[in-house]
């Protein structure tokens, strides 16, 4: 499939700036692990949406959990992802001033409850739409290694529009393009270009200036997720606008902070792996005082070696299968 057309790089346009964001405080000291693995925040009836216009039509929500990316205009309301069930009503009342409080899609970058939970509200009056394996997973649930359980979601929360590669929404004189990264922060991971304002939701491939959660027992894979990061980084220009899973509204130079991490720490754990190292001995010697500002309350350095290590020491998906678009 070619997709050269979609945010032709320019030329010469990239800097290999090192932008660097500290862990922001939104939502600072609400969040906690949650039995899925997830964020969750403590007192949701403190948790306020932040709206911020990003270009054209698209508007980023920061509230709990997952960023929320907009499309509003003539067309009405466009969602990508809907964070918790418990922000439904908030994010409600926030795309009320954009134009309309009933999102007439909503498109899911994947499937954990922190970008799918509003589903079954706005599925009242919109239409969810999201890749295969989204759908599939919100209906089978999990239970993780950790006895940690996810229950199945119910059927009104599911996606009725799934697809297997890419998909397009024609809105608000937006071309909305969703393309699938198999095996990267899950199996299910799609990026949603907006091509006319020039802005991507990058959805959880993109925790901006901190580490990453990758959810190796939902599919996901530390090399695939680079690969992803590096077949977006080609194709964006050097001023399109990012809206990621989780952390701030970011630039394509952030992109490739956030790349450089990802190779830098996993080629250390990996060279460990190869000199016999323990998981417990490659946690004692860390990752160097470079990467300390990327820990942060749900990732920290131990939480993210270990990803690492178990997400490098094994090979879960033959070489080849992490598709470049
Ligand atoms: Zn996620």
């Amino acid at each position: 499939m070619s997709r050269a057309a979609i945010l032709p790089r320019k030329a010469g346009a990239r800097t290999p700036q090192i932008g660097r964001y500290g862990v922001t405080a939104v939502a600072a000291g609400l969040l906690s692990l949650s039995s899925g693995g997830l964020l969750l925040a403590q007192n949701p009836e403190e948790v306020e949406v932040r709206v911020t216009h990003v270009a054209g039509t698209v508007h980023m929500l920061e509230g709990a959990g997952g960023n929320v990316g907009v499309s509003a205009g003539p067309d009405g309301v466009l969602l990508v992802d809907d964070q918790f069930d418990w922000m439904a009503d908030k994010i409600r009342a926030a795309i009320a001033k954009l134009g309309s409080d009933k999102p007439r899609f909503v498109l899911n970058t994947h499937w954990h409850g922190d970008h799918t939970g509003g589903n079954a509200s706005f599925a009242a009056n919109g239409t969810l739409i999201a890749h295969r394996r989204v759908r599939e997973r919100l209906a089978e649930g999990l239970r993780r290694d950790s006895g940690r359980e996810t229950p199945p979601a119910p059927p009104e929360a599911l996606p009725v529009i799934s697809f297997d590669e890419s998909l397009t929404v024609h809105f608000n004189g937006e071309t909305i393009v969703a393309l699938h990264f198999p095996h990267s922060h899950t199996d299910g991971d799609s990026v949603i270009y907006f091509e006319q304002a020039n802005v991507v939701h990058m959805g959880d491939l993109f925790f901006s200036g901190r580490f990453p959660f990758i959810d190796l027992e939902s599919g996901g894979s530390v090399e695939g997720l680079i690969h992803a990061v590096e077949s977006v980084l080609a194709r964006i220009p050097a001023d399109a606008k990012l809206i990621p899973g989780h952390g701030p509204l970011s630039k394509p130079s952030d992109l490739e902070a956030y790349h450089e991490m990802l190779i830098s720490t996993s080629a250390l754990v990996r060279q460990q792996i190869a000199s016999g190292k323990s998981l417990e001995e490659i946690q004692q010697l860390g990752l160097g005082e470079r990467w300390q500002s990327w820990s942060w309350q749900f990732i920290d350095e131990q939480r993210f070696i270990e990803t690492l290590y178990r997400g490098l020491a094994g090979q879960p998906f033959p070489a080849g299968s992490y598709k470049q678009h």
